[in-house]
């Protein structure tokens, strides 16, 4: 009874304290399981029933064999990003694992951009953003993996450029990535037996085989995740409150210079210098934006930041990194892009800053619409 026990699907050692870990099992299953000694471990046994993948954590060092195991591999890379969230989406370090395998770009969360905005334009920028971090991708594609968008597109590209090898699926952790994968099983199988969990050598991450039929697998691996997320700040609850869950409706603030808005308590716009204008944001329905001076906006901050000014919450604000100045003069129509959370979209001749959490990105683009 004291024996340990490994998972018979993935090889992970048994445990029934946290679920988040890999080889967790209910005790109530694992009792039952005593008598044949035989026993899947929780994300196991939901694979094997629902075909649903569930994510568990990792290791740096597990996360560093991962991407050497890519790099050693003759594959096609796919690599899932969040379009609300680019600079949180990026795996550190990327372009020099992959080597010479070419990579597709999946930009995930589509249907909740506005119908307004040229989905071609969005492409080209989330192409140039790969470029900067060295990365060329073959093609670009939008997906929406909750709402079922393009995921036909997306397997016609991959079987085109997989050449007959196997194809490894990437990403951070909230990008979409299990959901895109559980459209991608249930569109190419419904048989669960299909499916196999087996382990990356020399880790103790799972892996999740899709096979193609001839050989080759599509590599499901584990999310990764990445501290310059606004999610990694955020609880699950909160990070609802924050992030955009339906097709965003923009809205606009008439502001004169020296007005600042706070976007709930995770970030604040400053409108600096130019004529009194109409800002346009584009962010979640029901984030609470709030206008006062700038002048006495930290202080305001300060004051009300918990309550009137939420999310976070007020326990929450504990672990809340302090924000962030970013100053940029705007020269052409741009977007104010707070990583995580959406943009604001400002006319040219302007000074604006932009204020995020420590370590979460505030960037500004050329104006998407
Ligand atoms: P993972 O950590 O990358 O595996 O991400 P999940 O699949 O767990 O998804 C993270 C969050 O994003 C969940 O709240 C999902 O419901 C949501 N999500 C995933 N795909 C989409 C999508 O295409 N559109 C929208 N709006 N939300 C999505």
């Amino acid at each position: 009874l004291n024996e340990a026990l490994y998972c018979i699907g993935c090889g992970a050692k048994v445990q029934t304290v946290d679920k988040n870990q890999p080889g967790f099992t209910p005790k109530s299953a694992l009792e039952k399981a005593l008598d044949t000694n035989e026993v899947y471990c929780q994300r196991c046994f939901r694979l094997r029933h629902y075909n649903e993948v569930a994510d568990v954590s990792l290791t740096d060092d597990d996360f560093l064999a991962l991407l050497n195991r890519i790099g050693e591999a003759d594959a096609l890379i796919v690599n899932v990003i969040d379009i609300f969230d680019f600079n949180g989406s990026l795996i550190p370090g990327l372009h020099r694992f992959v080597g010479n395998n070419p990579v597709l770009m999946v930009g995930n969360k589509e249907d909740l951009l506005p119908k307004s905005l040229k989905r071609s334009k969005l492409q080209d920028w989330v192409r140039q953003e790969a470029n900067k971090q060295g990365l060329r991708p073959l093609e670009v594609v939008l997906t929406s993996a909750k709402k079922n968008h393009s995921i036909d597109r997306l397997l016609a590209l991959i079987d085109k450029y997989r050449q007959g090898r196997d194809v490894y699926v990437v990403g951070v952790t909230n990008v979409g990535k299990s959901t895109l994968i559980n459209q991608i099983i249930k569109q190419k199988t419904g048989i669960s037996d299909l499916i196999t969990t087996s382990r990356f050598p020399g880790t103790t991450l799972d892996r999740i085989e899709i096979p193609f039929g001839d050989g080759h697998d599509l590599i499901d691996t584990p999310g990764i995740i990445h501290r310059h997320q606004m999610a990694h700040y955020l609880s699950a609850k909160t990070l609802k409150l924050a992030s955009p869950q339906k097709e965003i409706k923009p809205k606009v603030y008439q502001l004169n210079e020296g007005q600042t808005l706070f976007l709930g308590a995770l970030a604040r716009f400053d409108y600096l210098a130019g004529p009194k204008q109409g800002v346009v944001a584009y962010l979640d329905n029901n984030l609470m934006i709030h206008r006062t001076k700038t002048q006495n906006a930290a202080s305001f901050y300060d004051k009300h930041a918990g309550e009137l000014l939420a999310p976070p919450s007020k326990d929450e604000l504990a672990k809340f990194p302090k924000l962030v100045r970013f100053e940029f003069k705007v020269d052409v129509k741009s977007d104010l892009v707070f990583a995580g959370l959406g943009w604001i979209t400002v006319k040219a001749g302007t000074v604006v800053a932009g204020w995020a959490p420590e370590g979460v990105a505030v960037v500004l683009r050329r104006a998407m619409i």
